[in-house]
């Protein structure tokens, strides 16, 4: 063992200076066969890796020290980084007077390549320019993907939430913020936040442009940035500068590169491609949308129960992948829309082509990851194996589609055709030489099949041959002495022995040199058997040299063509993704949506993807159009609202991945954004939300829906006093109808939002059905045109067991409330009337008092607090006298004190007896 006491003073000294010298996390320490973390590095690792920490003194004090055996270190380091620490470790090498150590690497989250995560591992890189655009770069070491681009907005905060909102998306293990982000605390937060990526300061000089542009053309040629347009100024910025490196996604591109160089990991070569994409011909998503679709994951962190674990059927890590990229990344552009559709349309025609097809990509395997291993030099013998049984699989699944009529006229034909498919025969040929079952190792042989290296196949025949004389000498041995308890065997201590019995020890002849002595036998050796077995080892030694050289080199080959390997693992990943997408649509009655460049959405008999699934689902129609271009859907309490929404934005997503749907039929204009605000109560009631999260949220919508957008208001302004909370949702509809004219569904519990369909051209009002009889609600899961005629909330206290005393009263005050017509809540578009509204909101449980969402501002006026300021002032002398001839002289008064209650803050029985106290009052 290693750490002997002497050493150590000397050791924590080193260890601490190269700690010094790196920003990781911790540092890891070679010493001898183990690898060890010392002082407050060694405390923490401990907890995390359950390790036992030992004290060693240096200098008279005492340090903590943990460590792994030098085997172990890599599962240890996986554990590490995958909970988002980099660990740097530093190596021990020989030098003529004893041992150096330095840092030869640092694992981080976005380099570790021996990742167990089945997702994509991206590493990230963000830029900003002084005129607010972003560039931004995500890596994948583990597949060699290597994406681009640039996002900018109307203005420097919508850019800001783009731009976060692309990183989002790639769910980045790793964040490198360049110099300017960094400075940002608001956007660094939200990476904090908002994703489980590590943030990691890399130097500032890498995002220098010269440097940046240099690292980016000497990793993928010269040429690349001129053929990709990126060798320009911005985008859109008129020509742009001729000198090529502004591109603020080259900046974070290069940055990328010279990390991943700089931590060791060796894994550069496999990325091969540079690939810019447009942010334009996608979805936008934002974080929080993507979060309440539970697009990827439900709201509580499972994967179970989301879209994508609900569609995902597909048969290999990549196409799982691949599906799930598509899911994040839903698009607008047509042509791809509809080559997708097609071929999910050809695979689901073609149960017997697709089920081949699913059957065969079953054995299949990583090829973009096993590329990466190979430009690594991690890859060994049997990964080669899986590169060419998976290489295999192509010619069978291009037959499968080929041979069969309707999926060779598809776009099906054409991703198996993109594959070179003569160069990855070839290749898979050169992979022959691999034997079927070959050793872990990579180092002692048995790697090949003779025939692949004459020198090898001769030294394969001497060591046979010598091993054949091995195998033969017991019998021979037996025959010249006349042992019968006789046997050759081979360790690793002994070496070549004969081994003979106890009883038959007489009959060993002088030429036999004893080795060892057994409990019921004696080992022996012999002059001939010595040289047979220097033969052997010599040998054996020769050919674990010429094979590891020969395998070194195939694999060198196999990372030459890391671009072969990775073209065909992406082909092989979207059959499967479209062979998963056509089985449920097949399984489940989905159908083919017609898809138009914009406009209207008619959903008939649309489900919800993931409801649908364990309920007996109620289908609903849908339709959007110039004339219906909001719709306020009220409906009670678990009625089925938020489902009703969420199934349209979904639908919409799936169609906008090239999926089929959950409808009767479908005709879906594509959107250039789907945007959600949802679930106000429940994030607030379990502290996930507060009343700001969710104004930033509607700000984002506000700021970024077009008129081309799908937006779904699930409640908004729920985390506020009624009066605040109405006029928001008041004032966000006008802008929402009038300004952005985004498809908007909004659900609401504040029944007033319901008038605006009155007032506002193109608002429409539907609800969710309810039948009530017996005093029994039953939710009918229908939607229908029209508002909701009254609210359940008393039926529902009743069940719920609130005593029959306070269900009657509220009953009554109900009664009072809705027969009292001279209060009504007044629309928005001009009306100037100025009536108030009491109103006892039997959803919430809250008394308020409302001016109409168009009462006047006017801060003089007492009982004017809640009113929305969007609307002109109208003459509060007029509206103060008509309620005071209303309600007579104490009308004011009462109104005052229910302008000044805490609604939030005063318990539901003292809100009923003052309303009873209110109405006596204005009832005299
Ligand atoms: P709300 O938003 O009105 O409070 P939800 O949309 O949360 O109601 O739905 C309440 C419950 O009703 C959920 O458990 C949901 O699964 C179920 N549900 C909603 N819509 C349907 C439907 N069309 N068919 C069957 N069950 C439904």
């Amino acid at each position: 063992m290693s750490h002997s006491d002497g050493e150590v003073g000397g050791i924590v000294g080193e260890f601490f200076a190269l700690k010094d010298e790196t920003d990781a996390d911790y540092l890891v320490m070679q010493v001898g066969d183990f690898y060890e973390f010392f002082g407050d590095d060694a405390e923490a690792v401990s907890d995390l890796l359950d390790l036992k920490v030992s004290q060693k003194s240096s200098h008279g004090s005492n340090y903590p020290m943990a460590g792994v055996p030098v085997d172990k270190l890599t599962p240890h380091l996986k554990q590490l980084v995958e909970r988002g620490y980099r660990v740097a470790i530093a190596d021990q090498h020989e030098t003529a007077d004893g041992h150096a150590r330095e840092i030869t690497r640092v694992v981080t989250p976005g380099t570790l390549l021996e990742t167990t995560r089945a997702d994509a591992q991206y590493l990230a890189g963000v830029v900003r320019t002084d005129d607010a655009r972003y560039g931004l770069a995500f890596a994948d070491v583990t597949t060699g993907r290597f994406l681009v681009t640039e996002v900018e907005g109307p203005d420097p905060e919508a850019a800001a939430d783009r731009a976060f909102t692309e990183l989002y998306r790639f769910d980045p293990a790793e964040v490198l913020p360049g110099p300017e982000v960094r400075n940002d605390d608001a956007f660094v937060e939200r990476i904090r936040e908002r994703t489980d990526a590590t943030l990691t300061l890399h130097r500032a000089d890498a995002f220098a442009p010269g440097r940046a542009t240099h690292a980016t053309k000497e990793q993928f040629g010269e040429e690349t940035l001129a053929s990709i347009g990126l060798d320009g100024g911005s985008r859109g910025a008129g020509g742009g500068s001729p000198s090529g490196g502004d591109r603020p996604q080259i900046r974070a591109a290069g940055a990328l590169l010279s990390y991943v160089e700089e931590t060791g990991t060796g894994v550069k070569s496999s990325m091969t491609r540079l690939q810019n994409y447009e942010g334009d011909d996608h979805v936008s998503l934002d974080a929080t949308t993507q979060r309440n679709l539970e697009l990827t994951e439900t709201m509580q962190g499972d994967r179970d129960g989301s879209l994508f674990a609900t569609i995902d059927h597909t048969a290999t890590s990549p196409g799982k992948r691949l599906l799930k990229e598509w899911v994040q990344r839903p698009r607008r552009d047509l042509p791809t829309l509809r080559r997708r559709a097609d071929g999910v349309a050809a695979f689901a025609n073609s149960a017997l082509a697709r089920e081949t097809v699913r059957e065969t990509l079953d054995g299949a395997y990583d090829l973009e990851r096993l590329a990466s291993k190979a430009a690594h030099g991690s890859a060994d013998a049997r990964d080669l194996l899986r590169v060419r049984e998976t290489l295999d699989l192509l010619p069978a699944v291009a037959d499968a589609i080929e041979s069969d009529p309707r999926l060779a006229d598809s776009p099906l034909a054409e991703v198996a055709a993109r594959p070179d498919r003569e160069a990855a025969a070839a290749l898979r040929e050169e992979l022959a030489a691999i034997v079927e079952d070959p050793p872990g190792t990579v180092t002692e042989g048995g790697l090949f099949e003779r025939g692949h290296d004459d020198q090898l196949d001769d030294l394969i025949d001497r060591h046979e041959e010598a091993e054949e004389w091995i195998a033969t000498l017991d019998d021979r041995e037996k025959r010249e002495t006349g042992i019968t308890h006789l046997q050759v065997d081979r360790n690793k201590t002994d070496g070549y022995y004969i081994q003979v019995g106890n009883s038959e020890t007489g009959k060993v002849p002088d030429r036999y040199d004893r080795l060892k002595s057994l409990k019921n036998s004696e080992r022996y050796t012999t002059d001939e058997l010595n040289e047979r077995e220097r033969r052997i080892f010599r040998l054996e030694e020769r050919r674990g040299e010429l094979e590891y050289e020969l395998f070194r080199d195939l694999r060198e080959r196999v990372a030459a063509r890391a671009d072969l390997l990775q073209s065909v693992g992406r082909a092989l990943a979207e059959l499967d993704a479209l062979a998963s997408l056509a089985l449920h649509a097949v399984e489940n009655d989905w159908v083919r949506p017609e898809l138009r460049e914009s406009g209207d959405l008619d959903i008939e008999e649309g489900r919800h993807p993931v409801v649908e699934q364990t309920t007996q689902f109620v289908p609903n129609d849908l339709r959007m159009d110039e004339a219906r271009q909001f719709l306020v859907v009220t409906g009670p309490n678990m009625s089925g609202k938020s489902t009703y929404m969420r199934q349209v934005a979904l639908i919409t997503l799936l169609a906008q991945i090239g999926s089929f749907v959950p409808a009767a039929s479908a005709e879906i204009g594509v959107v250039d954004g789907i945007y959600t605000r949802v679930g106000a109560l429940d994030e607030l009631a379990q502290g996930r939300s507060t009343f700001m999260v969710e104004m930033q949220e509607l700000s984002n919508i506000l700021h970024s829906a077009t008129d081309e957008s799908l937006v779904i208001l699930d409640e908004v302004g729920r985390g506020t006093a009624t009066y605040d909370g109405i006029s928001i949702a008041w004032a966000a509809t006008e802008y929402l109808h009038n300004e952005v004219r985004s498809k908007t569904l909004f659900a609401t519990h504040y029944h007033e939002l319901t008038t605006l369909a009155d007032h506002l051209d193109r608002v429409e009002n539907v609800h969710v059905a309810a039948d009530e009889s017996d005093g029994d609600v039953t939710f009918l899961r229908t939607v229908e045109d029209g508002p909701t005629d009254r609210s359940y909330g008393i039926h529902v206290a009743d069940l719920a067991g609130v005593p029959a005393p306070v269900v009657e009263r509220s009953r009554g005050v109900l009664d009072k409330l809705r027969q009292d017509k001279a209060i009504e809540a007044k629309g928005g578009g001009g009306d100037s009337g100025g009536t108030k509204q009491v109103v006892f909101d039997v959803g919430s449980g809250e008394l308020k008092t409302d001016e109409g969402a168009s009462g006047t501002g006017n801060e003089g006026e007492k009982v004017n607090e809640s009113a929305s300021e969007t609307d002109a002032a109208t003459d509060d002398s007029d509206a103060t006298d008509a309620v005071r001839e209303e309600f007579g002289d104490d009308a004011e008064a009462v109104l005052a004190e229910l302008a000044a209650l805490e609604v939030s803050d005063t318990a539901p029985i003292e809100l009923l007896n003052r309303a009873q106290e209110w109405q006596e009052r204005l009832d005299e």
